[in-house]
């Protein structure tokens, strides 16, 4: 019995303490002022890639939103990707580029479908910017983002910068309440990781590399276009950083299927991530990012093993003794309730996905999320974005 409950700490230890440490770490972390050089006169060319697969029902309106940034026009610049979309998504671009947008723009269509960073690694051979910012079709921009996060790029010592995503439907249902919530959280640790060092999470719908600080588009093969690429930026001993400024606006699915399918996709590619993380880390071949890297490959990787032992010892503990129900009264408090739930899930999921990863599977094709329902003209209309 003592060496049971001795064993449930340990694991309570494992699943929890190591989390919360982090957290608190970043949160404080984050408070402190920025450690890089800000230039507002910083403004490099650009080339925006714009990967797209079916994406006709958006793919209009993502172009009328980028042509409305405020930066000069010469150092501007649109590349389309689209890897043989069935829809008609190649002609509407060709007709908006007919049309004389404020930047010069390219469209580029692959014979056949190989995901997303082939596609953008196509797009790379075509760019001319000394910036490359990755751009997804159901992400939308405010006028003035360049202008807020590109003197961010100004230190040499930084490669990479992204933002932090915004929901246009946060309040619509419980699931994107969540999802709001969460975000919230993750901003705040990739704020503070990003003041001490270097953050290893970027977005899609932003994320800007100096052309400089990397080759190719994940390099590894991880499925994982943002934080995959972040790994060889890193390698190149580069900062990549969150930048607050940086926010973007996109939509999150309102059932709980479309979440789960985006979530597994994700947290597959992070698992892929982190395994590679670990690699390099055996290796010694991260050298400048250790205090990011080192928690986050524990968090990815161990906290969700500890975390489902955790609970195979408490059933069983509780089981045997019914009467330590009443230690679970704490869930009574709603918010306490709100984010166990939070932890349980996103564990779970990495926890199956470190499995899945284990036994070769992906899920790293992108189907198109069932629920775009918060990307309306009006809803995009109403903040400005169109
Ligand atoms: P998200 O995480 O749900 O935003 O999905 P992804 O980041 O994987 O994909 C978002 C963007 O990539 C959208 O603009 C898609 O149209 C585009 N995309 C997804 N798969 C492909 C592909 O195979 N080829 C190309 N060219 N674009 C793709
Ligand atoms: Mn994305």
């Amino acid at each position: 019995m003592f060496f049971l409950v001795a064993l449930w700490l340990l694991f309570g230890f494992l699943s929890f303490g190591p989390a919360a440490f982090i957290f608190c770490y970043m949160r404080r972390k984050s408070k402190d002022s920025w450690p890089t050089r800000v230039d507002s006169d910083y403004k490099p060319r650009v080339s925006f890639l714009v990967p797209t697969y079916n994406e006709s029902s958006i793919i209009l309106l993502r172009l009328i939103n980028l042509s409305r940034l405020k930066y000069p026009r010469d150092l501007m610049e649109v590349i389309v990707v689209d890897s043989n979309s069935s829809d008609d998504t190649v002609e509407i671009v060709k007709e908006f580029s007919g049309r004389g947008p404020p930047f010069s723009m390219k469209v580029l269509v692959e014979n056949d479908r190989r995901g997303k960073s082939h596609a953008l690694n196509y797009g790379l051979d075509y760019c001319q910017g000394d910036v490359i910012i990755i751009s997804d079709a159901d992400c939308f921009w405010p006028s003035d983002i360049l202008e807020k996060a590109m003197p961010f790029l100004a230190d040499p010592s930084v490669g990479a910068i992204s933002g932090p995503k915004i929901l246009l439907n946060s309040e619509q249902t419980w699931v994107t309440r969540v999802e709001e919530s969460y975000l919230k959280w993750a901003n705040v640790l990739r704020l503070g990781e990003s003041i001490a060092g270097s953050t290893v999470f970027f977005e899609g719908g932003f994320s800007a590399f100096k052309k400089e600080a990397f080759d190719r588009f994940d390099p590894y093969g991880t499925g994982s276009d943002d934080c995959g690429t972040v790994i060889g930026v890193i390698q190149n001993n580069f900062r990549t950083m969150l930048v607050p400024e940086a926010g973007f606006y996109s939509a999150f699915p309102e059932s709980f299927r479309g979440k789960l399918s985006i979530k597994l996709r994700r947290t597959n590619q992070l698992v892929r991530v982190f395994a590679k993380y670990l690699d390099l880390l055996v290796e010694g071949k991260v050298k400048t990012t250790k205090i990011t890297v080192v928690p986050n490959t524990f968090l990815y990787l161990f906290s969700p093993m500890a975390l489902v032992i955790l609970i195979a010892l408490t059933a069983f503990l509780v089981l045997n003794f019914p009467l330590l129900l009443v230690l679970f009264a704490f869930l009574i408090i709603p918010s306490i309730r709100f984010y166990l739930y939070e932890v349980l899930e996103s564990n779970f999921l990495l926890f199956a996905s470190t499995f899945a990863v284990l036994l070769g599977k992906r899920f790293s094709i992108w189907s198109q999320p069932e629920d775009r329902t918060g990307l309306t003209r009006e809803a995009l209309q109403r903040v400005n974005l169109i």
